[in-house]
């Protein structure tokens, strides 16, 4: 099931959505690149929209398990993707109006989208990983990534096993 909004349905009041989306549902396609990272379950979704100035605000919580193989040691790990305060403003109207089928609005290309962005391109099992580094005679050359991912990665360590 998609999640839909039906305009008709938040008139002055809000509503709220929660339940899950499969991977299949989310349309979410890992390929390439992004092969290293695979869904360990559903999205689980709690949001909640309403309608002001012509313009639909959703928020709320989602969150969706993730496996990732890193890209330095190959050791797959767990990475939760929890976004604890998501949120989105879609104009209704004006020229920057997003589509809408009938009088309902799909939400699933906009989580989808947020969930994709928080997956790491190059996924490390830990900011210390030191790879494959013991079974060779001398280190690889140190790959730089960009600080960005770091901080990132930073944020949603796992703890060692
Ligand atoms: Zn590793």
């Amino acid at each position: 099931m998609a999640i839909k909004i039906f305009l008709d349905e938040l008139q002055n009041e809000q509503l709220h959505l929660e339940g899950e989306l499969t991977p299949a549902e989310l349309e979410l396609a890992l390929n390439g690149d992004e092969a290293l990272m695979q869904p360990a379950g559903d999205l689980m979704y709690q949001i909640t929209a309403s309608e002001s100035d012509d313009t639909l605000i959703v928020f709320g919580q989602l969150q969706m398990d993730f496996t990732a193989e890193c890209g330095r040691c190959l050791k797959p790990f767990s990475f939760p993707v929890n976004l604890p305060q998501w949120a989105v403003a879609l104009p209704l109207k004006g020229d920057d109006a997003i589509e809408f089928s009938g009088d309902s609005v799909d939400l699933t290309p906009w989580l989808r989208e947020d969930i994709l962005l928080r997956l790491p391109q190059h996924p490390l099992c830990g900011s210390a990983c030191e790879g494959l580094v013991s079974q060779q005679e001398t280190p690889p050359p140190a790959v730089e990534e960009p600080s960005e991912d770091w901080s990132k990665l930073d944020d949603w360590k796992q703890p060692k096993s």
